[in-house]
């Protein structure tokens, strides 16, 4: 390796230093782990090194990274290579780790508030209602973990019915729908499937469905049933772990991204000879609409089709 390269990668101290945390703008904590440094008493200099007032070191990058990361000057060495060696890290890509960072320090775990959240909902009559007007009863809601909470915020003020996606993801249903803000789910729940385990347990169908209301909509009858969160998700029911012996029903909303993503499904189900049927929802928006609207030519229907499909499996083994 030549001089120059060595210097070249030598030149990312700061770099390496702000993406462990250390703020080079000031004076910040010495990294020497050998200096309980009680006062912040390193400073970085542009001519990419630093110095500690309090303890005396000095160190380049090499020296840094065998401080911080604890290793000997030849495996620092090697690593400063594999860190910068190869790629010169752009200040887009520093700001996209540091992102990354951050939104996983803030995915919260609500695991807590979920139980919190249910015994308000068994307190709260409003949102009691709410529910009943979707066509989910209170045994469903309660399977389910949905709660009952204000969310308030600087842009929101919003009582909403929560439906726990995961234990660090939820969708948040207004249960006054006439208001602006209808619903909302924290900035990274986007990609998340509701009850996936529909997807893998012993029931020999399973419907897919859009939203987590849709979804509800099957389980209130006890239809077994996954949630893609939205339409794009279809994606991640394809790479998702599945019992690929069920039978899948579509029920995708009637528009036309549904239509698009129904498409994609069937042939998936093709390709992977998969079993699967589509159900047009009696011809409503989504299963939800259709089960609030008519219940029971929805109940009818999508028994009729399980019948049928069942009788179709027996008759193949
Ligand atoms: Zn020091």
């Amino acid at each position: 390796m030549e001089q120059y390269e060595i210097e070249n990668i030598k030149s990312n101290l700061q770099t390496y230093l702000e993406t462990k945390g250390y703020r080079t703008d000031k004076f910040f904590t010495c990294i020497n782990p050998e200096h309980a440094d009680k006062h912040p008493s390193m400073k970085y200099y542009d001519d990419n090194h630093v110095h500690c007032f309090g303890c005396g070191v000095t160190y380049d990058l090499i020296g840094a990274i065998s401080a911080i990361e604890h290793l000997d000057h030849k495996e620092a060495f090697k690593k400063a290579i594999e860190y910068y060696g190869r790629k010169t890290l752009t200040p887009e890509t520093i700001l996209r780790q540091k992102t990354i960072k951050n939104e996983e320090k803030t995915a919260k775990n609500y695991e807590k508030a979920y139980k919190y959240w249910q015994n308000a909902l068994k307190d709260n009559f409003e949102a009691q209602k709410y529910l009943l007007s979707r066509g989910i009863d209170l045994p469903t809601a309660n399977r389910f973990g949905l709660g009952f909470n204000c969310f308030k915020s600087k842009d929101m003020n919003m009582a909403a019915v929560v439906i726990p996606i995961s234990n660090s993801c939820f969708s948040a249903r207004n249960i006054y729908p006439d208001e602006e803000m209808r619903y909302f789910k924290p900035k990274h729940c986007d990609v998340e499937l509701f009850n996936k385990q529909a997807m893998t347990n012993k029931k020999p169908i399973c419907v897919i469905t859009e939203g987590e209301l849709d979804c509800l909509s099957f389980e209130a009858l006890n239809v077994n049933c996954v949630g893609l969160g939205s339409a794009n998700n279809v994606n991640l029911f394809i790479e998702s772990e599945k019992d690929k012996n069920k039978t899948f029903i579509i029920a995708l909303d009637n528009d036309d991204a549904g239509e698009k993503w129904s498409q994609k499904l069937k042939e998936y189900f093709k390709e992977n000879k998969i079993k699967f049927a589509e159900f047009d929802n009696c011809g409503y928006k989504d299963p939800n609409e259709a089960l609030v609207k008519d219940r029971n030519a929805f109940t009818q229907s999508i028994f009729s089709l399980i019948k049928k499909l069942e009788k179709q499996n027996n008759a193949e083994m």
